[in-house]
């Protein structure tokens, strides 16, 4: 790969397995130059050979921990040497805040149970990276972003990040309200939401019960795209439930492959010019917040 390119460059966070593999994919096929970026080295190598195997050329490796700044600004000033700009941001590196027992996990296919913990610590992480991640990486990248002709910015997603998880009727007006609401107003939902949280008054203020901060960082992630979207109105930039899909972060539970849970973000990363920005997608479908 040349150090300079005429095609657009892309970079996927996340890319080393699961949907952001198949996006990695997808945008190759779609003559993308593809910076597949991940937390470990040995995975994204092998992530890079598996998408080399299957014919992709284009697709180049480089660390990436979204939780860690020295990374990002590593991953920032390679993509700037390397291509003078990015065209294509795909956030998609998530965790779940949540434990799945396996011993004890049975799915939801054959109707049964399975036993799933939250604890506090991993829904901080849960916000530091679904959430905190993704502003970090986006914001690194927005110098970059600017340099492209067609730039676009697909934060993943999530039904979960859906306000309709809320009961609590101030938080959900402050997410509604997009005239008022600031990253710091977000910073302070996040703040009082861990708070509850930790003091276990989820239920008291109304957060959800259930993978609690994986549901509060989606929406704050939702409320992230339409507040850059308003204050980047030459990029679009969306959220994209990619669907329910198989994949580790659902137990291998889910309903779609990997292959089909990356059509919704290419289509995002793809849109033409005159696509929309600040909305959410729910696979192709454009649906309330
Ligand atoms: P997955 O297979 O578990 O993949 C998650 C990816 O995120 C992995 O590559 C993981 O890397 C990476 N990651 C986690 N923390 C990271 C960090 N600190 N720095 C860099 N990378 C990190 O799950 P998936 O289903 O493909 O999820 C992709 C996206 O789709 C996520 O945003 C998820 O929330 C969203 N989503 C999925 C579903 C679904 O049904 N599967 C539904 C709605 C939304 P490691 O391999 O190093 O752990």
């Amino acid at each position: 790969m040349g150090s300079v390119t005429n095609k657009r460059v892309a970079v996927v966070t996340g890319g080393n397995k699961g949907i952001g593999l198949e996006i990695c994919r997808q945008l190759a096929s779609n003559d993308v130059v593809v910076v597949l970026a991940a937390r470990n080295e040995s995975r994204g190598a092998e992530a890079i050979q598996n998408l080399r195997a299957s014919g992709a050329v284009d697709v180049v490796f480089h660390q990436l921990d979204v939780k860690d700044s020295t990374s990002i600004a590593n991953l920032a000033k390679f993509v700037e040497s390397q291509f003078q700009k990015l065209d294509i941001l795909v956030n998609n590196a998530a965790e779940s805040g949540i434990v799945v027992r396996h011993d004890e996990f049975r799915g939801f296919k054959d109707g049964k149970g399975y036993l799933m913990e939250q604890p506090y610590d991993l829904g901080e992480e849960c916000l530091k990276t679904n959430y905190y991640g993704t502003k970090a990486v986006t914001e690194a990248f927005l110098p970059l972003l600017q340099l492209s002709n067609s730039p676009r910015i697909v934060n993943v997603s999530a039904n979960f990040g859906k306000l309709q998880w809320i009961r609590n009727e101030k938080v959900k007006a402050e997410f509604m309200g997009i005239e008022n609401l600031t990253e710091e107003k977000i910073d302070e939902i996040i703040q009082k939401f861990l708070t509850d949280f930790k003091a276990n008054k989820l239920s008291e203020n109304g957060w959800p019960l259930t993978c609690t901060a994986y549901k509060i960082s989606k929406a704050a992630v939702n409320g992230y795209t339409r507040l850059l979207a308003r204050k980047f109105p030459n990029m679009l930039i969306n959220s994209v439930h990619p669907g329910y899909v198989i994949t580790d972060i659902t137990s291998h539970t889910g309903i779609l492959t990997a292959t089909e849970g990356a059509k919704a973000p290419v289509m995002g990363a793809l849109l033409p010019d005159d696509g929309p920005s600040g909305v959410c997608f729910d696979e192709m479908q454009v649906v309330s917040f």
